[in-house]
This record gives structure tokens, sequence and C-alpha cells, in this order.
């Protein structure tokens, strides 16, 4: 048993010296299973990997995470190194979904299946199962958030509003938009709603990788270019670290103080800084995925897969990758805001009181 532990922590060490990049490893009885995540700037990831690993272990497997950092290179390579190991299964939640075709071949070559975590993996048929979240639902409950409070149902407007989206190699980014337009459009199209930079397209909207800072810098750019002499109402932000960098700017012009209040800006994940935000009254909303049950669903899909049986899904019409229709298993989204913070986030034991300085 000594000889065994000895031979864990030998492997566990150069797994984290050798792979250039906080990632980490522990060997099970049953082999070991590969976790490629996008990123430790966002701690829904973290959690993610985390979980993940917890989940692994207790049904003996061994686990190798590893974070590409949102370098596209850096996963492809985190990959290739997992296969070249002989993991039993991969569990990828890619940077670029479109950058993994080849990978995936040689994965395919050594008989190793694929589950797509939270983000489509695309253009490649070796995507055995996708573990998400009601990826359209997130924008539609983001966008009604903002119809709610706006009351545009009961004929209130005009209101301005601007539009941000996700990362435009992302799929996930395209639903969320899709989604939050099948609510707004229609006030758009009435002049309820005004898009005064009339940037309303997804194409225009983008935030390649999902970088608060360059949503900051839009948002500078928006606001002097045209609210001068008007106030932006409402924001629709797709992901909680960039309504921080929204915020910023708006805070840098004065919003927040004297008769100038911050619009209402949407988010994405349940963050802590965003939560710890909302508390403060300055982003309005987010929506919580919960990532336990997330890591709890791919890994249900890795363990039928490794024991030859088919997992349970409940979506095969959606996801398209452009080669096949993946299976799929959506979770559920949950809208936030101040008045259901406890309930959603506390009693569930997603974070303590004192997470949130209550
Ligand atoms: C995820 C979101 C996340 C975003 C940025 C998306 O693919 O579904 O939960 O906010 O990536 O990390």
């Amino acid at each position: 048993a000594a000889m065994l532990l000895a031979g864990a922590l030998l492997i566990a060490l150069t797994a984290c010296g050798g792979n250039g990049g906080g990632g980490s490893a522990s060997s099970g009885e049953k082999g070991t299973v590969g976790i490629a995540m996008p990123t430790k700037s966002s701690e829904r990831w973290v959690n993610d990997g985390n979980n993940m690993v917890k989940e692994f272990e207790s049904l003996g497997y061994g686990t190798d995470l590893q974070y590409g950092e949102d370098v596209v290179e850096n996963q492809v390579s985190q990959i290739e190194n997992m296969i070249t190991k002989g993991v039993k299964i991969l569990v990828i939640a890619s940077i670029d979904g479109a950058a993994l075709t080849d990978v995936l071949q040689k994965a395919h070559d050594q008989g190793i299946k694929v589950i797509a975590y939270d983000r489509l993996i695309m253009n490649s048929e070796y995507v055995d199962y996708y573990a998400t979240f009601d990826n359209f639902k997130v924008g539609v409950q983001q966008a009604s958030y903002i119809e709610d409070k706006l009351r545009l149902k009961d004929g209130k407007g005009p209101f301005n509003i601007e539009l941000f989206g996700g990362s435009p190699d992302d799929n996930n980014a395209y639903f969320f938009f899709d989604g939050a337009m099948s609510v707004l459009k229609p006030y758009i199209d009435s002049g309820k709603l005004v898009v005064r930079s009339n940037q309303t397209t997804m194409e225009q909207v983008a935030t390649l990788r999902w970088d608060g800072a360059t949503a900051q810098a839009r948002m500078d750019n928006l606001l002097s270019a045209h609210y001068a002499t008007e106030n932006v109402d409402a924001v629709l932000s797709p992901y909680d670290g960039i309504s921080i960098g929204i915020l910023s700017s708006l805070k840098g012009v004065g919003y927040g103080s004297g008769d100038k209040p911050l619009p209402i800006v949407t988010g994405q994940d349940a963050e802590l800084a965003s939560i710890k935000s909302i508390l403060a009254g300055e982003q309005t909303q987010t929506v919580f995925k919960d990532t336990r049950e997330l890591a709890k669903k791919a890994v249900g899909m890795a363990r039928s897969v490794l024991e030859g049986t088919e997992a349970e899904v409940n979506d095969t019409e959606t996801y398209d990758n452009g080669v096949k229709v993946v299976p799929s298993y959506l979770l559920e989204p949950k809208s936030v805001d101040k008045d259901n913070v406890e309930s959603l986030l506390v009693d569930s034991g997603y974070y303590t009181k004192e997470d949130l300085g209550l």
C-alpha cells in the first residue's frame, strides 16, 4: 500500500510539474479520466473541474484536470497529452469549439470517447454526448428580466438598451443571444426599446473570449458615442465577467450616483463578485447554473460510456455540431436577483452566508 501511495504521489507530482500551468492529477484503480477546462480566470470553471474530480474519484477513477487559460493551442496540446497518456475518456469544455476536430480524430483512433461539457464541440463526429444547460433559456431569462423590470408588457417605454454577446467561437453564445432576442426583438421593432448604437447583430455585439476588459472598452465607446445627452436604461450582458466590465465603464461616467441610476445589467454564472455586486445594488441579475449538477450529469454520462451502456439524455434535436446532432442532457438555468439570492444560492449550499457577507 505504501508503494502504491508513493506511486500515486509521484504521478501527481510529475503531472503538476510537467504540464506548465496549474493542472492537477490523481490516480485511481479504474484508470484516469482526462478533463480539459477553458480557464481558471472564471470561478465557475474552477468549480466545474473540482466537482468532476470529486465525482470521478468517488467512482474509483483518477483524473487529469487541465486548464487551457483561453489559449486554444494550450488546450489542444493538453488533450493530446491526455490521449498519449491513455486516458479512458475525455470530458472537454472547449475554448474554441471548432478547433478540436483533429485532436478528436486522434482520440477516436485510440478508442477514447468524448463528452462535451457545457459547450458543444463543433465539426466532429466523435462527440458522444453533450451535458449542458438549456442555453436558449438562459438568454430568455436574461431578456425576460429586463422585460419585467421595465414593465414592457404594460406598454411602458421607450427605453434605451445596449446589447452584449459572448464569444463568437463558443456555440453557446449564439444560443444565449438568440434566446434573448426572441424576447427583445419585438420591443426593438416597435420602438419601445431603442438601441442607440444600432448594434443589434451577434457579429456586432460579440465579446471575444468573454473578456471583461474588452466589454468595458466597448461600453466606454458606446457611452461616449451615443449617450452624451441620454441615459442607458438596460444592458443585456451574457456573463458576469462581462457585466462587471460594463458596470466599471458605467460608474466611470457617473452612473450610480446623483440623478443617474445604474441601468439594469444582466449576467450569468452567479459568480461571487457578481452576487456581491447584486447585493450592493449594482449588477441587477444573473443566471444560476448549478455546476454541481452539471458535473454529476457529465460524470454519469462518462460512467455509462465506460460501462458500455447508454447515457440518459433529454434532447436529441437541438445541438447540431455541423456533422451530427449530439445527444444532450439539458439542465435548468435559474434567474437570480437580490430577492432570491438567499433561497437559490444559500439554501442550496452553493454559497454560505459568510461567502456573501450576509
Ligand atoms: C458558459 C457560460 C459562461 C461563458 C463564459 C459559456 O460557454 O455556458 O456559463 O458564462 O461560457 O465562461
